[in-house]
């Protein structure tokens, strides 16, 4: 029988799109170019069988709070998520470290004279955290009906992502933890974007948390794939597809695909102005990450930074803004910024005695194809020496082959395409409807359309209910709770 909706690409979003359009009552096939689905959520062995390491994504403050998830509810399908009482550390020299606890006040006492203003900085943040997650994880061409979170993210984005934001606090300390998480977008520092990411993950930190699932990133996938296929969705692995017309035919196509592949794939199809829009789109900075299998816990020369899963290793303020600037105009720092994740200090399921997997990836120029395993190692042996005599195996992946491992990472950008302000609301070209394209029946649904990366479903849910909307004129977004 012929499905009524194809989905290419089984990343978070695809996965998200397949379960709307099965809970909508419609037949699903997916198609995906690896042996194994969940594009960034992927958990596999890889120096030893007993050991998993997240391929991608490893930590989730988005899977826990995005309207799909919390619809969709993980917990209660048996996705267990742990929260590190840390949520992130910053080491910095001389065994000084930032810490963001969960507890708001913990950290507010731990930063001393910057206490007070961390607190007035995060305390309304997590006020308004619901409404702040839901217009931000929206689909951005609407403003909500009470504008207070997002005028409250527009102050503190014109406060924080402007060349003013040395001046808010006093020391270091707190100076390079909030730089730290606006980082995480990956571009020149500072800025409004990085800022505005700056403000959503860091008060989720004294929120919901950084969590990490038991078991590893796989089992979020898992536990979407269950649901799809208990509706009747079908799942087609080591499939790369290279032409639309190769797909069976349906009245829906979902693709979980940037524009590149999208222009590649559709062939003559697209009209020759769209092609253009989609040719402006940008690509920011590369990921190049190692994965590490070690013997012990990592010696932090600042013990406390062990409590957390998530360490950022970018030193200063200053030399955050220098490294991250230099790599977003193409130049390789000397010290560039890496992100480290540990999942077993917080998930002991995922150490054996003397072997547990890190992984950690340094920011690095677009299409950078240098190994970066000499680098990071270097790196994180400054804040904890001792380190590298604790690596028992490593593999170095770099930047530019990040893209032969996922066509959607351009050039090793994991963002799937470069987070300006203009680019996180206008992805991947600036429409009313940015998930449908010029073809009848055909929608884009990865991290290249709004809200953007990260593994919170919303740009597949999106798209599946704009898709529902016009195709099938059904209005009422189906019930994704489990049942
Ligand atoms: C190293 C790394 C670390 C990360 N860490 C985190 C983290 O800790 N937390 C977080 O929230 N996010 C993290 N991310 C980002 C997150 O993984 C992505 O934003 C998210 O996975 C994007 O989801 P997606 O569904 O749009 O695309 P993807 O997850 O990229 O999935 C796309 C899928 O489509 C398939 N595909 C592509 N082209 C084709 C084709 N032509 N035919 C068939 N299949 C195709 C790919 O093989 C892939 O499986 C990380 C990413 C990386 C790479």
């Amino acid at each position: 029988m012929e499905p009524d909706a194809v989905v290419v690409g089984t990343g978070p979003n695809g996965l998200a799109a397949a379960v709307t359009l099965g809970r909508a009552g419609l037949k699903v096939a997916l198609y995906e170019a690896r042996k194994t689905i969940g594009g960034g959520l992927r958990t596999e062995p890889i120096f030893d069988p007993e050991i998993e390491h997240d391929i991608c994504s490893a930590v989730h403050p988005m899977a826990v709070v995005s309207p799909f998830f919390r619809q969709f509810d993980l917990a209660s399908r048996g996705v267990k998520m742990l929260r590190p009482s840390v949520s992130y550390a910053h080491p910095l020299h001389n065994g000084l470290a930032g810490l963001a606890y969960r507890d708001l006040e913990t950290t507010c006492a731990h930063l001393g004279p910057d206490g007070e203003r961390w607190r007035r900085l995060m305390q309304p943040l997590l006020d308004h955290s619901q409404a702040l997650v839901d217009f931000v994880l929206s689909g951005q061409r609407s403003l909500p009906r009470n504008l207070s979170a997002p005028a409250l993210l527009v102050s503190r984005m014109l406060a924080h992502g402007t060349a003013l934001a040395p001046r808010r606090f006093s020391t270091e300390v707190a100076r390079s933890l909030l730089t730290g998480v606006a980082a995480h977008t990956v571009g020149k520092l500072p800025s409004l974007a990085s800022s505005a990411v700056a403000m959503l993950l860091g008060h989720l930190a004294h929120g919901s948390g950084w969590p990490i699932p038991e078991g590893g990133s796989a089992r979020i996938a898992d536990a979407l794939a269950r649901d799809i296929t208990a509706r009747g969705g079908a799942f087609h692995t080591d499939h790369l597809v290279t032409n639309l017309d190769e797909l069976p035919r349906a009245k829906l196509v979902l693709l979980d695909i940037g524009p590149e592949t999208f222009t590649q794939i559709a062939a003559e199809r697209l009209p020759a102005g769209y092609r253009r829009s989609l040719a402006r789109f940008r690509y920011g900075p590369a990921a190049a990450k190692v994965d590490f299998l070690v013997s012990e816990p990592i010696p932090w020369a600042n013990p406390a930074v062990g409590q957390a899963a998530t360490v950022h290793l970018g030193g200063t303020q200053d030399e955050m803004f220098r490294a991250e600037t230099a790599t977003a105009a193409g130049i390789r720092p000397e010290k560039p910024f890496v992100l480290l994740v540990d999942p077993a200090s917080s998930d002991p399921s995922r150490a054996k005695p003397g072997r547990r997997p890190v992984w950690a990836y340094a920011h690095v120029p677009n299409g950078d194809a240098a190994d970066p395993t000499a680098m990071v190692t270097a790196c994180i042996e400054r804040y904890a020496p001792g380190f590298t005599d604790t690596v028992v195996h490593r593999r170095g992946i770099s930047g530019a082959a990040y893209q032969a491992y996922n066509p959607n990472y351009v050039g090793g950008d994991i963002g799937a395409g470069a987070m300006t302000l203009w680019q996180s609301l206008m992805r991947p070209v600036p429409r009313v409807d940015p998930y449908r394209t010029p073809l009848t029946g055909v929608y884009l649904c990865s991290a290249s359309t709004p809200p953007g990366p990260s593994v919170h479903g919303m740009s597949g849910y999106l798209a599946a209910l704009s898709a529902l909307r016009r195709e099938f004129g059904i209005r009422t977004p189906p019930d994704l709770g489990p049942r």
